[in-house]
């Protein structure tokens, strides 16, 4: 289980679709460079934490950047100097390295953390409260310590989900140091100095300390608030963004309809949905270790770190128009280069426009419904199969290593400050200590990375869909509708009530570091950080569903920022663990359901079939639903796939 917790939260929780058409190499017998890739990470967190012993053997044997193949194809017109190949990345001959991951957790014993009350399920349970048809509440006194309550958005077929896996903790006895349920995990945050608001969305799941679907605020005037590596996630800005286009299905990318020499007849026909899956496939370089096309130089990484989106405007790879719809504009003013490792860097020299492994792609979307007409319009969505672009990727290994470098300094500043915690994966310093203040510097510039690897894949995607179609991407109006960030913290001013466990107590404003880790910022109407044809309808959210069903644009509110902090959903959250999946669910059965719905597939990973199912994740649409039922979120677009490329 531990394996499954930090795996899936390296690559973020959001949500995917697949398959049809499925192009890789069967006979790939032992772990894939996926596989490894999630382990040569781990394990890279692990030999930090033993002083780097290890870690080049560990590199060496996972093999995750060193052994891929490619096999090449002609991938026509492309940024310099010319799109990827076609992946296949397997590494059948790599040796499995030996898990060390336990070894993280009983070398380190420097950090004072409190054991976790051994209560049983029937006395958990006392603690619970369900104070409306869409609120759940974990009051003080759950776990040891808690200064706050803590709130789960969710209706009753999620609620029950929840306690299923704190019953099966607690009837198991799990180790707390390596699972520990998401109702416990948002306690033990709910403990920790400066918090005043401590929220989970209903896509909620066991992660890395902090868990997926978390929103913690901390008081930024309180000298002792902390700002965590883990209330972010190791996967920095991981977000989403939407493109929309002119096109439409049925005018433009059929089912099953044939194109070239004549339909059906000659040799060289094709089908529009497969050369479009294809083209994507072709021209973004996906799969974890896999380095990207565009050239930068270290000045670039650096400049890309400082200035976002900007950078990215400047060298050709995004419009001018692109920034304003960006979240923060592509550019967190709280980033400072200077405070990124040269390791993070180097791995992010290569990774520029790269989509990764795990849950990221690339989605050619189709509108499915139109729920909210005035929104949608304003976001120039206006009829049912207009056709989308939906891409979610993050900050790549340069992210990874950010929170990897900030853990190793916080456990040291922790023991400094005397700060003590229920969970040591909670590991944090002090927002105004010169660790907090570097992590903050640091994840910001990685969150700027991350907007510029979406904004080239959007550069990508749209030289892709020029080979295709034959127009320009300015001709078919290729324009960005949102871009979204779900795992990053950022200084907000919000209005909280002094005593937050009196509902009668009064609001005051205050500045708020707001962690968000699996849950999207969603800020409503007529507020100034969001861009101005969306100031009457509020801010989109945008939320990938699971493989083959649907994902959705939703609108902040005014009550939710009042209730979350102006956030909502990310996307449908894991159900079962990648584990699970691959034990219970059939390939075939899975390839089979999205063939008949004519969603055309490229991975670079099989095992991706299994462990992105439907199955393995939430209803999207419940979880959708029910934030909409809070009023923390209102629906206004549902799409769904016609094709698919995943690392
Ligand atoms: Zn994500």
């Amino acid at each position: 289980m531990a394996d499954d917790i930090r795996t899936d939260d390296t690559d973020c929780e959001a949500a995917e679709f697949l398959y049809c058409t499925y192009i890789t190499n069967k006979e790939a017998k032992e772990e894939d460079v996926e596989e490894h890739g999630r382990r040569a990470r781990d394990k890279s967190i692990i030999a930090d934490a033993d002083d780097g012993k290890n870690k080049k053997e560990i590199e060496k044997k996972s093999g995750a950047r060193t052994t891929k193949t490619e096999t090449e194809t002609n991938a026509g017109p492309g940024p310099r100097p010319g799109p990827s190949a076609n992946v296949n990345v397997y590494n059948a001959n790599a040796t499995k390295p030996k898990p060390r991951r336990r070894k993280y957790y009983k070398t380190k014993k420097r950090i004072q953390t409190t054991p976790l009350s051994t209560t049983t399920y029937e006395e958990d349970l006392q603690f619970l409260e369900k104070i409306s048809p869409t609120r759940y509440r974990v009051n003080i006194g759950f776990v040891p310590n808690m200064r706050i309550h803590a709130d789960v958005i969710v209706n009753d077929d999620l609620e029950k989900l929840l306690l299923a896996e704190l019953k099966e903790a607690n009837d198991s006895q799990m180790d707390s140091a390596s699972f520990i349920p998401a109702l416990k995990q948002m306690a033990n945050v709910a403990a920790l100095p400066g918090i005043v608001k401590c929220l989970a969305m209903p896509d909620v799941h066991s992660g890395y300390g902090f868990c997926i679907g978390n929103v913690a605020a901390f008081d930024m005037d309180d000298a002792e608030a902390i700002i965590s590596p883990g209330g972010v996630g190791f996967d920095i800005n991981c977000g989403v963004r939407l493109i929309r286009t002119n096109l439409t299905e049925k005018d433009d990318i059929p089912a099953g309809v044939l194109v070239g020499t004549g339909e059906g007849t000659g040799t060289g026909d094709v089908n529009i949905r497969e050369s479009l899956a294809q083209a994507l496939f072709d021209h973004i370089p996906v799969g974890v270790g896999q380095d990207g096309v565009i050239p930068i130089t270290e000045s670039d990484v650096d400049d890309i770190l400082s200035r976002g989106v900007d950078w990215a405007i400047e060298n050709g790879y995004a419009w001018e128009e692109d920034k304003e719809f960006c979240e923060e504009n592509g550019r967190m003013d709280t980033a400072d280069a200077s405070k990124v490792s040269a390791k993070a860097k180097k791995r992010g020299l290569s990774q520029i426009g790269t989509l990764g492994g795990g849950n990221h792609y690339a989605e050619v979307q189709v509108v499915d419904e139109i729920i909210d007409e005035a929104a949608a319009t304003s976001m120039g969505i206006t009829k049912v199969g207009q056709i989308c672009i939906m891409i979610h990727t993050g900050s790549r290994g340069l992210g990874h290593q950010v929170a990897t470098d900030a853990l190793r300094k916080m456990d040291k500043a922790m023991a400094r400050d005397g700060i003590k915690l229920n969970d040591r994966q909670l590991s944090c310093a002090r927002i105004q200590s010169v660790e907090g203040q570097n992590y903050l510097a640091a994840m910001s510039a990685a969150a700027n990375y991350a907007w510029v690897n979406r904004s080239c894949i959007t550069y990508l995607a749209r030289r892709a869909f020029e080979k295709v179609f034959d127009k320009t991407a300015e001709e078919m109006e290729m324009n960005l509708v949102y871009d979204v960030c779900h795992n990053v913290a950022k200084i907000e001013k919000h209005q909280v009530q002094v005593d937050p466990d009196d509902t009668d107590s009064l609001f005051q404003e205050k500045n708020l570091l707001v962690h968000r880790k699996g849950s999207t910022r969603a800020f409503p109407p007529n507020h100034p950080m969001i861009p101005t044809p969306y100031q009457n309808v509020g801010q989109p959210a945008l939320i990938g569903g699971t493989m083959g069903t649907c994902s959705y644009i939703l609108m902040g509110t005014k009550d939710g920022m009042h209730a979350t902090c102006g956030s909502t959903c990310h996307g449908a959250g894991r159900a079962l663990s990648r584990n699970a999946s691959r034990k219970t669910l059939n390939k075939d059965d899975v390839l089979k359901y999205l063939k008949d719905k004519d969603i055309s597939i490229r991975v670079a990973n099989p095992k991706l079939v299994t462990e992105e199912a439907p199955e393995s994740y939430k209803d999207v649409s419940a979880v959708v639903e029910t934030c909409h039922d809070a009023g923390i979120s209102t629906k206004a677009v549902k799409l769904r796939p016609i094709a698919v490329i995943k690392g």
